[in-house]
């Protein structure tokens, strides 16, 4: 059994986007410039969004953070949007979800202009990425597809299982798997939360995608000798031990799953940080160019 080692993997497209940044400078070319908009004080988005802005700083990129209370209204933080979307100083948007219950996820996704969408939500994105063509892909993920290209994990003709449907994680998944590129050709079954015969489905897979956020879902039953395990899921679980009072899960009982695997992501330190690494491909993207 491999680890798939997200740290690794991510500090190695962070490098090599530093490497970028260092020649634009060089050049007098446009730094990559991110915008995160972040709503309310929940911890989780919180500690997401701490950790993009910092990664900007690590790689060179700009960054500015705008922070509102969760009693914003839903056209106040549009016209942002609006704002952001025509300054051309400003290279990708991205506003960190959930988001609270008057505004609008899909209203707020589609006011992100398409080329500035380096969260690659936007139905524009989407489609482009489905027709298998150049988009911003859900960082994600993208950030799986990177994890896999590095360690060189065959996918060609593989049984892939993906549990759970998000617009965000596992719908994008599955349709990437499936695609004709060196991290796809696989055969494809997206789970979801009325699947039935799951475990006997989770048997078949050369290899599992779990995102469904439910901690330590995936049992060692469920998973066939030697199959490649991706754990998205992150949940806060209370840990009165723990000085934060909560330790994170994965959807993966990792202890029991690891032995049976030829690679697993663990978590933290798998798919997490993958997940800021491609976040950081799509804003270089977004600012190349200019
Ligand atoms: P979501 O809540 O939007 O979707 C969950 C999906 O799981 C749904 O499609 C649902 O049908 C399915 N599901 C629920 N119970 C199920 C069951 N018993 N059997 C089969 N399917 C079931 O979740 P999401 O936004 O895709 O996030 C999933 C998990 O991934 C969460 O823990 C989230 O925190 C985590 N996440 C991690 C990253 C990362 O960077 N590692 C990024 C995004 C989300």
């Amino acid at each position: 059994m491999q680890i798939l080692d997200g740290k690794l993997v991510s500090q190695a497209v962070k490098d090599d986007l530093r490497k970028k940044v260092e020649t634009l400078k060089q050049k007098a070319l446009k730094t990559p410039h991110l915008v995160a908009i972040l709503i309310g004080t929940n911890g989780a988005s919180e500690t997401y969004v701490a950790s993009k802005v910092k990664t900007c700083e690590e790689i060179g990129f700009e960054s500015t953070l705008i922070r509102y209370e969760d009693t914003i209204d839903e056209v106040t933080l549009l016209n942002k949007i609006e704002e952001l979307n025509a300054d051309a100083a400003i290279d990708g948007i991205l506003v960190q979800l959930p988001l609270p219950k008057q505004i609008s996820e899909e209203k707020v996704i589609n006011a992100i202009a398409a080329e500035k969408d380096v969260d690659g939500f936007h139905p524009s994105n989407i489609g482009k990425m489905v027709q298998g063509q150049p988009a911003y892909i859900p960082a994600t993920p993208y950030g799986i597809l990177l994890l896999l290209e590095y360690y060189k994990i065959e996918t060609k003709g593989k049984y892939a299982v993906v549990i759970g449907r998000s617009n965000i994680v596992g719908r994008p998944m599955s349709i990437l798997l499936s695609q004709n590129t060196t991290t796809g050709n696989c055969t494809v079954t997206l789970c979801h939360s009325h699947t039935k015969n799951l475990k006997e489905i989770c048997l078949q897979a050369d290899i599992i995608v779990a995102a469904l956020g439910k901690p330590e879902f995936l049992k060692a039953d469920m998973v066939k000798e030697g199959a490649v395990v991706i754990d998205v899921g992150i949940t806060r679980v209370e840990d009165k031990t723990k000085k934060k009072g909560y330790t994170i899960k994965g959807d993966v009982d990792f202890e029991a799953v690891a032995p049976k695997c030829s690679y697993i992501t663990p978590v933290p330190g798998g798919v997490g940080a993958m997940t800021i690494a491609a976040l950081m491909k799509n804003t270089l993207l977004a600012a190349d160019g200019k």
